[in-house]
């Protein structure tokens, strides 16, 4: 990867884009406006300094013989489109069938929240989080849909508010097993035709 910039070679660059706007950078107004959205930046993009397999290592295998679907919906996340960098803002519905060993529910959000901060695209992070998943923990199977709307739509471009990307990946018992992903489906709310086209 490339060397990371310095903080004040960040600030100059927002400076430029002040600049390309059209506004002036030097005016009262604006001139703090470069450290905050460096710091700002920081905190978007805390994913790339954290490890997603290092988060779910901690597992649990005394599940006392519990092998249904575990499944966590509604995990609410901003990340940002790399492609205009602006943000997408859904929510992740999460699923997995457990081999004997289970992992913290709170890890899950984490694991999230690692992939949405970073420079994204919503196929993309939705293939990594159940990927990530499924190595590290192999269980039965996994399911992950993400429902995001994308600012780069709603704000620009073709301006469709409103609209939502609805985006999934089944692994294991959720891709083999019809039942199995319905189920799933039923928990978060959705239906498999809604999901025919992903
Ligand atoms: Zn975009």
């Amino acid at each position: 990867m490339a060397e990371r910039p310095t903080r004040q070679q960040a600030e100059e660059a927002v400076r430029t884009l002040i600049r390309w706007a059209g506004d002036d950078p030097s005016r009262e107004g604006l001139r703090d406006t470069p450290a905050r959205v460096a710091r700002a930046y920081e905190e978007f993009f805390a994913g790339y300094g954290q490890d997603p397999a290092e988060i779910l290592k901690r597992t649990f295998s005394e599940v006392e013989g519990y092998d249904e679907m575990i499944v966590m919906s509604d995990i609410r996340f901003e990340s940002h489109c790399e492609h205009h960098m602006v943000p997408i803002i859904g929510k992740a519905h999460i699923g997995y069938l457990p081999d004997h060993r289970v992992v913290g529910i709170s890890k899950l959000a984490r694991l999230v929240e690692v992939y949405a901060r970073r420079l994204q695209i919503q196929e993309k992070m939705t293939v990594q989080i159940a990927d990530t998943l499924q190595q590290v923990l192999r269980p039965k199977g996994v399911a992950v849909v993400i429902e995001a709307a994308h600012q780069c739509m709603t704000t620009r471009g073709v301006h469709k508010p409103g609209a939502t990307l609805v985006t999934s990946r089944m692994l294991g018992a959720f891709r083999d097993d019809p039942t199995t992903r319905r189920e799933f489906l039923a928990i978060i709310g959705r239906s498999s035709r809604e999901l025919a086209n992903t």
